[in-house]
């Protein structure tokens, strides 16, 4: 049951081969048996179940939606009503949202069984999950290497196969990351496509919600349902949800695929580059041609980034506080002691190296010569794609320069963690949709990750470009040892 796709689960559901119970209960007892991978923080079996004898219902009445009955987990960064949601923090150990995530109560009402809450990195700051406070997580592929991050519980659980499908969110790489060292599909979309309403934030202009799953037109399915205005998020977009499901299968014949240099200079693990010269092949003998397209200003994304990354994350991480939710100190003498006992003991290192760094930048200052100064970067990137997209359909080049490393590898450098996503956050400064797929493995028996970049609001041609890639490979297929 765990190599089906979401259409086959659908099928199987309709035909009655299998009642939504019995996938739940199915996927529930895979989750139990690897727990080793940490990937869950929260496993909620009893809700589950009572969601998909819900299901059940409704496919029994005869009114089932293409999702309903079929099990999901959520990164536990979106709020989950009655649930503990924790954001990967001490700081949050003891938090039971009150209220939904938008993106959440979506798929709910689509009738999909939530699974439980999935690990991550603190506050989604990271590239390993090595960051949370209830542990690290575990590549299935290769359980001495991280899964990546900071959705790597949502990236290990459906590498391991342990929900068919997960939400996950993208601030500088999030989603494509993971699923790049995890043989995964993963995508996020144009910023205000998803909601950010109980998304607890990170960096707020940034920050974007979307989904991982193992092919292209799972995502598709799940990003539509996620996909809508909210009028509780004042950046959501008010457009029509795109039918994403409906353009999956366009030819691409005399499409153009944009090739930036600056995507394929040095430090490029050679495996990697030889699986995607290789994908480039496969899109040339689906009828699509290449044209090389210049972003001069990519080699100051990673500073831009990690200047308006933390001086975002300093403001939205002062709201706690100890008072209002989450951990309080148990040994304080003032209010002041109180907030500084209670936010000392709930963060962890990496959060408190990017409040102080945040402060730091938009302190007076400094405000000019980092915090401005990195906006008007910002702007000059986003313009080169703008130039770029003049001459091209979509961007493919690599998700990462090298493929899953080793736990603690990088403990004793924040830098080279850094430059995990030195080709995913320009998208993200863009506000550019933007997805990941497996286009193979390197020597070392690991996945390596295609990188595609879609123009502003137009997820629909890299799902086309994905899903047709994905009918010519089987890259997708592919299980970790020990979970076929
Ligand atoms: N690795 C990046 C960071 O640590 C991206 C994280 C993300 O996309 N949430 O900030």
């Amino acid at each position: 049951m765990h190599k089906k796709t979401l259409r086959e689960h659908h099928q199987s559901l309709k035909a009655k081969d299998y009642s939504s119970v019995e996938l739940t209960t199915y996927f529930l007892d895979r989750i139990k048996n690897s727990e080793d991978l940490n990937a869950f923080i929260t496993v909620t079996e009893d809700r589950a179940l009572m969601q998909a004898d819900q299901a059940d219902r409704t496919i029994g009445s005869g009114k089932m939606d293409l999702l309903t009955g079929i099990p999901l987990a959520h990164k536990d960064l979106f709020c989950t009503k009655d649930v503990l949601t924790t954001c990967g923090s001490r700081i949050l150990d003891n938090f039971i949202s009150p209220y939904d995530a938008t993106a959440v109560n979506k798929l709910d009402a689509k009738g999909m069984v939530t699974l439980g809450k999935t690990n991550m990195d603190e506050f989604a700051m990271g590239s390993s999950n090595e960051t949370s406070h209830f542990g690290i997580v575990r590549n299935p592929w290769d359980k001495g290497r991280v899964p990546g991050g900071s959705s790597g519980g949502s990236a290990a659980a459906v590498a391991a196969r342990l929900a068919p499908v997960a939400s996950a969110t993208d601030t500088g790489g999030s989603i494509r990351q993971p699923a790049a060292f995890c043989g995964l599909t993963g995508i996020k979309p144009s910023y205000g496509r998803v909601s950010r309403y109980g998304m607890i934030a990170f960096a707020s202009s940034l920050d974007q919600g979307g989904v991982l799953g193992t092919t292209a037109e799972d995502c598709a399915l799940v990003l539509e349902a996620m996909t809508g205005f909210d009028e509780n998020d004042s950046t959501s977009l008010n457009l029509e949800v795109p039918d994403y499901g409906a353009s999956l299968r366009k030819p691409l014949t005399g499409r153009k695929i944009g090739l930036p240099k600056e995507f394929f200079g040095e430090g490029i693990d050679g495996d990697i580059s030889a699986s995607i010269e290789e994908a480039i092949r496969v899109y040339e003998r689906l009828g699509a041609t290449t044209v090389e397209v210049d972003l001069p200003n990519s080699e100051v994304g990673i500073p831009c980034y990690y200047v308006l990354a933390p001086a975002e994350a300093s403001s939205n991480l002062s709201r706690f506080d100890g008072v209002r939710y989450g951990h309080r100190a148990a040994l304080y003498e003032d209010l002041n002691d109180m907030y500084e006992t209670s936010r000392a003991e709930g963060f962890g290192a990496e959060v408190k190296r990017r409040i102080m760094i945040g402060a730091y930048v938009l302190s007076s200052g400094y405000y000019d010569a980092y915090y401005i100064k990195a906006q008007k970067l910002r702007r000059m990137i986003s313009n080169d794609f703008s130039a770029a997209f003049e001459k091209c359909d979509f961007i493919l080049g690599p998700t990462t320069p090298a493929t899953a490393f080793g736990i603690g590898e990088k403990d004793d450098d924040p830098v080279s963690m850094y430059l995990n996503d030195i080709f995913t956050n320009s998208a993200n400064l863009a506000g550019l949709p933007a997805m990941s797929l497996p286009s193979g493995f390197d020597s070392n028996g690991l996945p390596v990750g295609l990188h595609l970049i879609g123009k502003y609001l137009d997820e629909s041609t890299i799902l086309n470009a994905a899903h047709l890639y994905q009918q010519q490979t089987d890259w997708h297929q592919r299980i970790p040892g020990g979970y076929e």
